[in-house]
């Protein structure tokens, strides 16, 4: 079968010819029905070295957000049904921590000793005609549309979660939430926000297409430049946001999510651009709580695959047949997509 590999660290992916996997106890094989393009692999493959990427050691399949369908299942497993369509829940944690037995593989206590990350990070992905995961990682879509889902795995959980652990500081009514960041994951992430709280919804971006994109789903949108923190404190009456979410991540943007956020926020970084940010008693709004997510939980997951099935979140995608999985790359890491893209083998 084709697959996208990740063959040596600072090497853009290949499209190789592959054996097709075979479940073993516990796992299931999936025939793949969509696999998502996330700026994280970009990241793993342009950025990462043997010291800093032990744990997205190559070669591997890339794919870590991906639905499909169950071809067959391994030794053991029991409850599915050829053909049924599911997500697949990518962090892959020591399996037996407090937080794994918990469905909490994305923050797993024995992450720094685990050879891999995830299903697509550091072990084989969904990136290719077929892929083995274990049975325990899948989620049930129904009869929702299965291609346009498999950024659910992970454009949509990783904001949902983000949004979740944020909720506190976005209810109680004339509260403003920032996104900063506005492709795969900053979209839904708008839609997330309507979804869970009566926010008014503050978005930035230098591309004029990801904000009209914003504007379209509900967003007040803010050109990112030198003006933007003055702009948003206006809009935000004066006092600044009450949660602002930074799908980016560089120092620049980190410091705009502090500087537009107000007395008692929480500011929530997302993006891995790598950015270190300041923080003393003097210069950041008091009672500021600064924070990073990584990804989410399968609980989460299954609530997303919900809101989902009810039409309350729709990823937008950009589809590429398997030959074309490279141009996905590329254009993701040319800053070129307007919409999620996924690659369907
Ligand atoms: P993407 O490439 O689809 O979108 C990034 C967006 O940010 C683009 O629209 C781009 O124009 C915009 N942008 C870039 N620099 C900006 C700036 N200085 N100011 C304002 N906007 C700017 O990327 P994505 O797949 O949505 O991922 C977003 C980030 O989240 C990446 O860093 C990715 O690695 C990270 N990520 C983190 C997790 C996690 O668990 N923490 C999970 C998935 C992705
Ligand atoms: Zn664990």
């Amino acid at each position: 079968m084709k697959a996208v590999v990740f063959e040596d660290y600072k090497t853009f992916p290949t499209i190789k010819e592959v054996e097709r996997p075979v479940a073993k106890a516990g796992e299931v094989l999936l025939k793949v029905a969509g696999a998502g393009c996330c700026h994280s692999d970009v990241s793993v493959f342009a950025n990462a070295t043997a010291e800093t990427g032990k744990q997205t050691k190559p070669p591997f399949i890339l794919g870590h957000e991906t639905s499909g369908w169950i071809e067959d299942v391994g030794e053991g497993v029991t409850g599915f049904n050829k053909g049924d369509a599911y997500l697949v829940y990518g962090p892959t944690g020591c399996g037996h921590c407090k937080r794994c037995v918990a469905g909490e593989e994305n923050y797993c206590e024995n992450a720094a000793t685990n050879t891999s990350m995830a299903l697509g990070l550091g072990r084989n992905g969904g990136m290719a005609e077929y892929m083995v995961a274990p049975a325990r990682n899948l989620v049930p879509l129904g009869n929702a549309e299965p291609i346009a889902a498999a950024p659910l795995a992970d454009a949509a959980l990783t904001p949902y979660h983000a949004i979740k652990a944020a909720l506190p500081h976005l209810n109680g009514g004339g509260k403003y939430a920032l996104v900063i960041g506005l492709g795969g994951l900053g979209q839904i992430a708008i839609q997330i926000l309507k979804a869970l709280t009566g926010a008014t919804i503050i978005a930035t971006d230098m591309k004029p297409e990801a904000m009209a994109q914003a504007e379209a789903k509900g967003a007040i949108t803010v050109p990112s430049d030198e003006n933007e923190v003055a702009r948003i404190r206006e809009i935000a009456d004066g006092r600044g946001v009450d949660a602002a979410f930074d799908f980016v991540g560089f120092a620049p943007t980190i410091a705009a999510a502090q500087a537009s956020s107000a007395v008692d926020s929480r500011v929530t970084i997302v993006g891995i651009a790598g950015g270190k940010a300041t923080y003393d008693w003097y210069s950041n709004p008091l009672q500021q709580e600064l924070t990073s997510v990584y990804w989410g939980s399968m609980t989460e997951l299954h609530e997303v695959a919900a809101m989902y099935r009810q039409g309350v979140i729709t990823p937008e995608v950009e589809l590429y047949p398997m030959d074309c999985a490279l141009d996905a790359y590329q254009n993701l890491v040319d800053g070129k997509l307007t919409k999620r893209a996924v690659v369907v083998p």
